[in-house]
């Protein structure tokens, strides 16, 4: 179980879903930024079998095979052991991040950016498909900084010389025939490349871009790596060469200082940006990050209400979008009979398509009947 500490928020999630795993399975080993809180681990959930701090493969590795027999299987082995349902895998493409955002403490536990070699991420991406993924999530803290610290070096994909670096790094994915979703994409222009790609269908149409607030003044209070200013004209020219995309993101309300003036230019930013998929935390101090030092802390109803301000705003603006898609056919992964994804839903974190039949790790194309706020309903074609 892979978990995430970097607010309070995720702290009480990540132990939720500790408790849920052990219901369910009975063995579980938790490693993550939320390993660093071994204590609070173990208190909460003493039949934990391990726990390991973050970016701690070996560790993980051993726990695993003292608890499990390790299986004899030429793919798994090549690959290693894999957390997710057999059709879909994440591909972490770098560790640790060159940014210093006030409420996050991800940098002081993993560190700088460190990109992995595009050699050695192609190849991993290649057995997975060799193993029967059909999607591949892309991840790290800051994929769209791919290779910033190695100088986007040239690595060597199928004998071709290829930079690591986001772009490259995409259009070598796409030639593997599987889907590619990319996370935590920040805005920067060189993002305006990718576009064309997910326009072409080499990789999916989805965008997880994590804003986090539309307010200068906060954001520069966040020490967010990239301005709001051109954020709403960028989204324009993203729709204008690919309108299929979806964007999702993340945001945080009540951070200290947020006036209510503030918090109705995130409101108006959303109603015009009219995002896909949305995210939302009323923000919590967590232990160490540099915004517990700044004054004028919002009270916690107001974090609430602002929260379900933001909240109700949005669902709106999903349902709206959800509802357009009534009476389209769209291509649906299937996760298990009767469930699935299309190119707009990420794991865990999306919607799903709903219908009858299918089989899991299938293709199918289901036309689209019904909407709520948050899935599609259909028939398989
Ligand atoms: S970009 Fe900011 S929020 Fe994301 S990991 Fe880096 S410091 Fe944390």
């Amino acid at each position: 179980m892979n978990t995430c500490g970097f607010i309070d928020a995720a702290v009480q999630e990540s132990l939720d879903a500790i408790g849920e795993a052990l219901d369910e399975n009975g063995k579980v080993v938790v490693t993550g930024c939320l390993g660093v809180k071994h204590d609070l681990i173990k208190s909460t959930h003493p039949k934990v079998l391990a726990i390991t701090g973050p970016h701690d493969t070996p560790a993980v590795m051993s726990a695993v095979h003292e608890h499990l027999p390790k299986p004899h299987d030429p793919y798994t082995d090549l690959i290693g052991v894999k957390l997710t349902p057999p059709h879909y895998a994440y591909l972490k493409i770098s560790e640790g991040c060159n940014h210093r955002c006030t409420f996050c403490i991800i940098p002081s536990m993993r560190g700088d950016l460190v990109s992995r070699p595009i050699a050695e991420v192609m190849q991993e991406a290649e057995n997975l498909v060799k193993a029967g993924v059909k999607e591949l999530l892309v991840i790290s803290q800051d994929t769209s900084a791919y290779g910033v610290d190695v100088k986007y070096r040239t690595g060597f994909v199928r004998g071709r010389p290829t930079k690591t670096r986001m772009t490259e790094l995409c259009r070598a994915l796409g030639e593997l025939g599987v889907w590619v979703r990319l996370h935590y994409v920040y805005p920067y222009p060189h993002v305006d490349e990718v576009i064309p790609l997910m326009a072409e269908g080499r990789i999916l149409p989805y965008l997880d871009v994590p804003f986090q607030h539309a307010s200068p003044r906060i954001l520069k209070l966040m020490k967010r790596p990239a301005s709001a200013e051109k954020v709403l004209e960028r989204i324009r020219a993203w729709r204008a060469i690919c309108p299929d995309i979806t964007i999702r993101s993340t945001f945080i309300v009540g951070f200290p200082g947020e006036t209510e003036a503030e918090f109705a230019e995130l409101l108006s930013f959303l109603e015009e940006a009219q995002l896909d998929r949305v995210g939302c935390f009323a923000y919590s101090p967590v232990e160490g990050a540099a915004a517990n030092a700044l004054p004028e802390a919002v009270p916690e109803p107001l974090k609430e209400e602002r929260r379900a301000r933001f909240m109700t705003l949005q669902e709106r603006i999903s349902a709206d979008k959800l509802k357009a898609k009534i009476g389209r056919t769209l291509k649906v992964l299937v996760d298990e009979p009767g469930v699935g994804r299309s190119s707009a839903d990420a794991p865990e974190i999306d919607g799903v398509v709903k219908f009858r039949g299918g089989n899991a790790a299938e293709f199918r194309n289901v036309l689209i009947e019904r909407a709520d706020a948050h899935d599609l309903f259909g028939r398989v074609q």
